[in-house]
């Protein structure tokens, strides 16, 4: 093998080698998007190419006519998608083709289901991006020079899609890059003009670069009255013009829909829009999509966010945190301003005031959005069930908007119907407490059936006093961050001692406590002794009506359910110890016979390990505890 060119057979990253064979195998029914996928790379080449050039002119070289331009072949059976945008350098080619950066790419991969309608609907949100040419094509060239870069340095890839590509150093004096597809033998159909030019219409109207074709000018009489031959003439398929600068008087619900698609790779339409010109000290345009489903990498680490920033038509940059929070990164859209400089570094524009100003004002707007989303419950619930979790990131993050965002939270709740999606809001919560009632109660629990049996509801429910369910990991942090609602307190009913003696008139029934605890003291005591270093204290409870025992934790300390999510991420945890509350109205706590100790210790054990895992917690010691019941259970049957 020649080495002049200096060519190398490379493997696929194992990830890339499992996203191009669930490509292939569940695209079929969506074949086209390969299309887009292309054209979108294209176009983005074509930004980054006139953002770097506002700083070095010269790497237009002479031709700022940056466009997308598309070909068939029918007789070589390729289509070729060609820009004349920023091109890779060698090295950015074995980076960004063959390996795949995206976070969260392994996650996405688990998250496959192998059933083909699912996953098609998985891997559209995904993004296919450039691996997609290989739903079409059985063979891929890819030809790329840097803009800037010497002729001698361009690139050649080329893969059969398999586990493997090659790369070569090739002459190219044309900067940018060249996709050649060449077509599996099933595929005719993309060699037709005028099929490519509809798929163009469907999904890349609104890229904001010109795409052109060949066309026919139809034939024609010229001015001697001769017939003329139909004429060759290059035609732009889309309107490449900047959708969001126009009136929204003047934009239809298709262009909406078209552009959003676009900008965001859904295959559906969004759940929402906003198109706004802002003028004031800053003058900027918003138009945001709230899509129809959550994005596949919402919940990983480091997911992206949707919406661009353009400066003066210019793309600059995805946003990052410095103009949308990173809770609404579920937003898809385009900012432009002219109010920022362009031609500076983005670390300048990062501290630019307008920046601040523009993300308020964006935050405020999209907040708006979701507002008016809540008008309708049903619509409301389907948004929720999407994005509500990145809403209560949001009380954490933007302690700005807390109060506004911790209206549009929703709760499963004791008073709520069976429904598995029917949740009320903290303002419903608060139209309907009870008289007397002061706080707002809630139990978080690992799954929404461990809370809604949660034993720490029993006297909740005797006295009819409504309780939030929340069992959403993150409902643990939202518990210590979310203290207060409409002037009332949240409190979790699994923490500290617990006084719902305010409710009907009740009088605080204070000197009875105590003489009860004083009576049974000795016993509390004996079952504290036997428990001593699993729980901080055993005592009567005020929260129990049907259970004989549960547990609680300090009142600002950390719930178990909270200890037991840190576990499971491998955290330490303090060791925190609960407190065991037992029931003295119950048949097992009144049987209890202070006289036998050896019978007293297996009954301390077993009433603790039922409070253990009535909470959906784990025993230290499952087989000590089966042990324990099946000593008394016997005892029993005798
Ligand atoms: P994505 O576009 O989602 O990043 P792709 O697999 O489509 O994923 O592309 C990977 C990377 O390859 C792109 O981010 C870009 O850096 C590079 N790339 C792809 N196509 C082109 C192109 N036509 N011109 C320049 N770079 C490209």
């Amino acid at each position: 093998m020649s080495n002049n060119n200096h060519k190398e057979t490379k493997s696929f990253q194992a990830e890339v080698k499992q996203v191009l064979d669930l490509m292939i195998h569940s695209l079929y029914s969506n074949k086209e998007i390969f299309l887009r996928e292309l054209i979108s790379n294209a176009a983005d080449a074509a930004d980054k190419l006139r953002f770097e050039a506002l700083s070095d002119d010269a790497l237009f070289e002479g031709d700022a006519d940056l466009h997308v331009w598309i070909e068939a072949d029918k007789e070589k059976r390729t289509v070729t998608i060609r820009d004349n945008g920023i091109g890779m350098s060698r090295d950015e080619v074995t980076d960004n083709i063959g390996t795949i950066a995206k976070s969260g790419t392994r996650q996405f991969l688990d998250n496959m289901s192998g059933d083909q309608a699912t996953d098609s609907n998985l891997i559209g949100q995904f993004g296919v991006g450039f691996y997609s040419a290989f739903i079409v094509a059985d063979k891929v060239t890819l030809s790329t020079r840097r803009a800037g870069a010497a002729a001698s340095e361009g690139v050649r890839w080329v893969s059969e899609g398999a586990g493997e590509y090659e790369i070569s150093d090739i002459e190219r004096r044309q900067r940018g890059t060249e996709v050649v597809l060449h077509l599996r033998e099933a595929e005719n159909e993309f060699l037709d003009d005028y099929r490519l030019k509809s798929i163009i219409n469907k999904y890349s109207e609104h890229t904001p670069v010109p795409i052109r074709m060949m066309g026919t000018a139809p034939a024609s009489t010229d001015d001697e009255g001769e017939d003329k031959a139909p004429e060759a003439v290059i035609e732009t398929i889309n309107q490449a013009a900047a959708l969001w600068t126009r009136s929204p008087s003047e934009v239809s619900d298709e262009e909406y829909e078209s552009f959003y698609k676009s900008v965001s790779h859904d295959y559906e339409a969004p759940m929402a829009r906003m198109h706004k010109r802002l003028e004031g000290k800053f003058e900027y345009t918003l138009m945001m999509f709230i899509p129809n489903k959550a994005p596949f990498d919402l919940w990983y680490q480091e997911s992206k966010h949707g919406v661009k920033l353009y400066i003066r038509r210019v793309f600059i940059m995805e946003v990052t945190e410095d103009l949308l929070p990173r809770y609404l990164r579920f937003m898809r859209g385009v900012i432009d301003t002219n109010d920022l400089p362009l031609n500076v570094s983005r670390e300048i524009l990062q501290r630019h005031p307008a920046m601040d100003a523009i993300k308020k004002g964006a935050v405020k707007r999209v907040l708006g959005m979701i507002e008016d989303l809540a008008k309708d419950a049903e619509q409301y619930q389907k948004f929720y069930n999407e994005f509500g979790n990145a809403l209560k990131e949001g009380i954490i993050e933007d302690t700005a908007n807390a109060d506004r965002l911790a209206k549009l939270l929703r709760f499963h709740s004791t008073k709520d119907s069976t429904a598995s999606d029917s949740t009320v809001s903290l303002a419903d919560y608060v139209g309907r407490m009870r008289e007397g009632q002061d706080k707002i109660y809630y139990i978080t629990g690992d799954n929404l059936a461990a809370a809604k049996n949660s034993p720490h509801l029993e006297v909740f429910e005797k006295k009819d006093v409504e309780v939030l369910l929340l069992h959403d990991r993150i409902d643990e942090w939202l518990g210590s961050h979310l203290t207060e609602f409409d002037g009332k307190s949240l409190q979790s009913i699994s923490k500290g001692k617990l006084d719902l003696s305010g409710l009907d008139g009740e009088e605080k029934k204070e000197d009875d406590e105590d003489k009860k605890d004083e009576e049974k003291k000795p016993i509390l005591e004996k079952l504290s002794k036997i428990l001593e270093g699993k729980v901080q204290e055993v005592r009567e409870t005020d929260r129990l009506t049907e259970s004989p025992a549960c547990l609680i934790s300090e009142e600002f300390g950390m719930s178990t359910n909270m200890e037991r999510i840190l576990k499971q991420a491998g955290q330490a945890t303090p060791n925190m110890k609960p407190t065991l509350e037992i029931n003295p109205e119950h048949p097992l706590v009144q049987g209890l016979d202070e006289g036998d100790d050896e019978a007293l210790a297996q009954w301390a054990h077993l009433l603790f390990d039922q409070a253990v895992l009535s909470e959906g917690g784990q025993l230290e010691d499952p087989s000590g505890f089966v042990r324990r019941m099946n000593k008394l259970l016997l005892q029993c049957s005798k």
